[in-house]
């Protein structure tokens, strides 16, 4: 319904933006979206992003505006920080870093001086972000980086992090991770950050819909900041947060952010955010964040029976990992390629314990997970099938030089039938259903 609100009165002004609008509707209805940090936010939360809001400016906090005019806007903003602090626990919450990106930059900003500051964080060849102090990021110019990694059973091995937090004294001790498929002990990386003078920092931008749901473990009262982009398993409009416990911290962050980094905030994306926050207070979302987990662990069951390498042996949140290379000798990224040719959209992702091979551009792996497929009403038994689609497609590939191939299908009618069976198993779902 708002999807033809929308296109038809951008149509009546602009046809050709509209006509790309209704295309990529159609997209997200008509195939299998399985990239994990994806989701479809609900109608109202889509509906706040589009507010008049979006017409306001007010650079400044409640109460401490530069601008005149800003009743609703203090109100919508200190609306979306209530909700943030009681469903996450925590005592302080910015709404207004732009994205997850802006936020963990704001963080490192209101903590560490450049070029003296220490982060230790996950390598990104094992899970972690961009924005952890990877060389091609600023935060990886600016700062003293050291990572950390998983261990030779792909997950995290908390006495070595100890050992190497000892050795390099960081400032400020990453966890929270972009392709990370075990659940967080937060108690063991604060009880680390403390032992060595660091601030603790997790960026759940990943599982915060899982933790607001209750299918993780909260990193209250372990971790001092946490940062999270609110988008992924959180459902909410393209945003982020930082919570904090101690005062300063907040202090020190809410000035990092504006004006340090940023000027007036997006008025529309916080109201939709509030909107956002105010579902995952529900009992339905709770729910939901507990299917999302079930369907990923029958999904990673189910591919695993039929012989793949999933990371770690499974799952304990929203997504996993699958060596491709070790389970078909398929490199990773031409087989997200050609599983979008059929339907299926996820990622290629570098995996730990891969190839030499592996390169970030040309992984060993790919990257799926269950946040969308829940979203349409998915559970368990709908994981069976899209299992066999999977593994359809991939004993389909051809393997050898598959990259260069014109025809990388072994047989071409099978594809064919396979990618209208997908269509078709797609669009009997809705995209939104509650
Ligand atoms: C997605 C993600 C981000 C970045 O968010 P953007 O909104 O793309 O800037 C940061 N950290 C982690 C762990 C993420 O998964």
């Amino acid at each position: 319904m708002i999807e033809k609100t929308i296109t038809s009165l951008v149509e009546a002004c602009d046809p050709k933006a509209a006509a790309i609008l209704q295309n990529e509707d159609e997209r997200q209805t008509a195939v299998l979206r399985m990239i994990p940090s994806e989701n479809y936010a609900s109608p109202a939360v889509r509906a706040a992003l589009a507010s008049t809001l979006s017409n306001k400016y007010g650079e400044g906090y409640a109460g401490r505006r530069y601008y005149q005019g800003q009743k609703n806007t203090d109100a919508i903003e200190l609306l979306a920080i209530e909700r943030a602090c009681r469903l996450f626990g925590y005592p302080h919450a910015n709404v207004q870093a732009l994205s997850g990106a802006p936020a963990n930059l704001g963080v490192y900003t209101a903590f560490l001086k450049p070029f003296e500051g220490r982060i230790m964080a996950m390598r990104l060849d094992h899970g972690g972000h961009l924005t952890h102090g990877s060389p091609v990021s600023v935060t990886g110019q600016w700062f003293e980086i050291m990572h950390y990694g998983c261990n030779e059973n792909d997950v995290l091995d908390y006495d070595e992090i100890r050992r190497m937090a000892i050795e390099f004294k960081p400032n400020v001790l990453v966890c929270g991770y972009t392709a990370y498929p075990r659940t967080i002990d937060f108690a063991a990386f604060g009880a680390i950050a403390r032992e060595v003078g660091a601030i603790s920092l997790a960026d759940v931008s990943h599982i915060a819909g899982l933790i607001a749901g209750g299918a993780h473990p909260s990193p209250f009262p372990h971790i001092d900041v946490v940062t999270f982009t609110t988008h992924k398993t959180l459902r909410g409009p393209r945003g982020a947060i930082i919570l904090s416990q101690k005062p300063e911290h907040a202090e020190a962050i809410d000035k990092a952010v504006f004006p340090g980094l940023q000027g007036g905030p997006h008025f529309a994306t916080i109201a939709s955010l509030a909107v956002a926050l105010h579902e995952a207070e529900s009992d339905g979302f709770r729910s939901y964040s507990a299917q999302v987990v079930k369907n990923a662990q029958a999904l990673a069951a189910h591919l695993m029976e039929k012989g793949y390498h999933v990371s770690s042996g499974g799952t304990d949140n929203h997504l996993l990992l699958v060596d491709v290379r070790k389970s078909a000798s398929l490199p990773g990224k031409r087989v997200a390629e050609l599983l979008e040719d059929v339907g299926i959209v996820l990622n290629f992702n570098t995996v730990p314990n891969a190839s030499d091979r592996q390169k970030p551009l040309f992984p060993d792996g790919i990257r799926m997970g269950t946040p969308c497929l829940t979203t349409r009403g998915m559970k368990e038994n709908h994981m069976a099938a899209v299992a066999d689609f999977i593994h359809l497609a991939i004993s389909n590939m051809k393997t050898g030089k598959i990259e260069k191939d014109d025809n990388p299908w072994k047989d071409p009618a099978v594809t064919g039938k396979l990618a209208a069976d997908i269509r078709a198993f797609a669009l009997s779902f809705p995209t939104f259903t509650w």
